[in-house]
C-alpha cells in the first residue's frame, strides 16, 4: 500500500460519497461521523488486497481505480473486476469468514476501508444503508445463480459432447456402456422385443492400406449416414469403435432385425463415396450380426451374442447379414 491515512473532507468530498452505489439515498452528514473513521487506502497496481483464505475483517470501497478478483492465485485470469462505487470483503465482514478469492488492483486505486465495528454500526444507524447492502448482496446471488445456470448449460453440453463420437456424430460407446444396461433391463421387465444388431465394415483394413485414412474417414462417416437414414426415429445408433457400430431396435423382434440389417446393407454397398480429392471410391460393403434380449440376458452376453452372428457373416462371405 502506497498510502493510507484517515478520511477528511480534503481527501473525500462527501459528493464522491453520494455518488457511490452503496451509500445511495443516505444522508451522508448523518454518517460521515462513522465513516471519519476509515481508513482511505491507495494501492499501487498489482498490489494485492485479499488473499484466498484469508481473515478479513474489513469491507472495501473503490473510490477510484479498478481491483480485479481471482480465483487460485493472483496470476490467474481475473473472474471480475471491481470499478469505482462497487465492494469488495462484505460477504466476509457478514459472516465472520475468510476471503474467498484473491484481491488485487489492476490499476492505481484508492478505497476505503469500512472496519466491522463501522459496518455494523452504519447497519444499525442508516436504513438506507442496510437496504442498499441487502440489494447488493441479492444482486450477488442472482449473479451467482445466473452463473450456475451458465455452468448447468456448459455441463450438458460436455456431456453431450462426451457421449457423442466426433467423427459419425453418432453416439459412441461410452454412452452405450451407460444406456444398453437400461435399455436391456426397461425391455426385458415390459417383455417388448430388443433386438441388437453389431455391423462391421467388410476388409477395411485393406481399404485403407490402399485409399488412405483420409478415405477411410470419409466412408465411415457415410456408413454413418446411411445407417441414420435408414433406421426408424426410436432406433439407436452408436460407434462401438474403429468400424464397428452398434444399433438398437427396440420393439423389433429377430426377423424385423433382420429385414432393418439388410436395408442397412444394401444401402451402404448402393451408396457411393468421394476421396477429399474428389475422385470416388470404391465401394465398400459391410457384415451385421443379429441378435435378440432374452429374459436371462445380460448387456454382455447380448453384445456378445450379436458378436457371434457378427463373426459367422464374415465367416460366411461377408457383406451380408446372420441371426
Ligand atoms: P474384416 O472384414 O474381417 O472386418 O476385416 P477388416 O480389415 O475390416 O478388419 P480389421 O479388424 O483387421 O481392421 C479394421 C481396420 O479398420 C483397421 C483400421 O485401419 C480401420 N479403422 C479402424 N478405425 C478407423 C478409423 O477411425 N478411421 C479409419 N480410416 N480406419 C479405421
Ligand atoms: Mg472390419
Ligand atoms: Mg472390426
Amino acid at each position: 500500500m502506497e498510502h493510507s491515512g484517515r478520511l477528511t473532507y480534503q481527501e473525500i468530498s462527501q459528493l464522491e460519497l453520494s455518488d457511490l452505489h452503496i451509500l445511495r439515498r443516505t444522508s451522508i452528514e448523518s454518517i460521515f461521523g462513522l465513516l471519519e473513521h476509515c481508513e482511505v487506502q491507495m494501492l499501487a497496481p498489482d498490489a494485492i488486497l485479499l488473499k484466498q483464505g484469508q481473515s478479513n475483517q474489513t469491507m472495501y470501497l473503490v473510490l477510484a481505480g479498478r481491483l480485479s478478483v481471482h480465483l487460485d492465485n493472483t496470476d490467474a485470469e481475473p473472474v471480475a473486476f471491481l470499478d469505482t462505487g462497487q465492494t469488495v470483503g462484505e460477504i466476509s465482514v457478514i459472516e465472520a469468514s475468510p476471503a474467498t478469492a484473491f484481491v488485487k488492483a489492476a490499476e492505481l486505486t484508492r478505497l476505503l476501508a469500512i472496519d466491522e465495528a463501522t459496518f455494523w454500526r452504519l447497519v444499525e444507524v442508516s436504513h438506507e444503508f442496510a437496504t442498499n447492502m441487502l440489494l447488493l448482496l441479492a444482486s450477488r446471488l442472482r449473479a451467482n445463480n445466473n452463473k450456475m445456470v451458465e455452468n448447468i448449460n456448459l455441463r450438458m453440453q460436455l456431456e453431450h459432447e462426451a457421449s457423442v463420437d466426433a467423427l459419425t456424430a453418432l453416439r459412441n460407446r461410452r454412452w452405450l456402456d451407460m444406456n444398453l444396461p437400461r435399455m436391456t433391463h426397461r425391455h426385458q421387465f415390459s417383455k417388448k422385443p430388443l433386438c441388437v444388431v453389431m455391423l462391421d465394415v467388410d476388409h477395411f483394413k485393406n481399404f485403407n492400406d490402399e485409399y488412405g485414412h483420409a478415405s477411410g474417414d470419409t466412408v465411415l462417416a457415410e456408413v454413418a449416414r446411411v445407417i441414420m437414414h435408414k433406421l426408424r426415429p426410436t432406433d439407436l445408433a452408436a460407434r462401438y469403435g474403429g468400424e464397428e457400430f452398434c444399433i438398437m431396435l427396440p420393439d423389433t423382434n429377430l426377423k424385423g432385425g433382420v429385414v432393418a440389417s439388410n436395408r442397412i446393407r444394401e444401402a451402404v454397398a448402393a451408396s457411393k463415396v468421394l476421396a477429399p480429392n474428389g475422385e470416388e471410391l470404391p465401394r465398400v460393403t459391410i457384415s451385421l450380426g443379429v441378435a435378440c434380449v432374452q429374459q436371462d440376458d445380460t448387456p454382455k452376453s447380448i453384445l456378445a451374442r450379436a458378436d457371434e452372428m457378427l463373426y459367422r457373416a464374415k465367416k460366411n462371405g461377408r457383406n451380408r447379414v446372420e441371426a
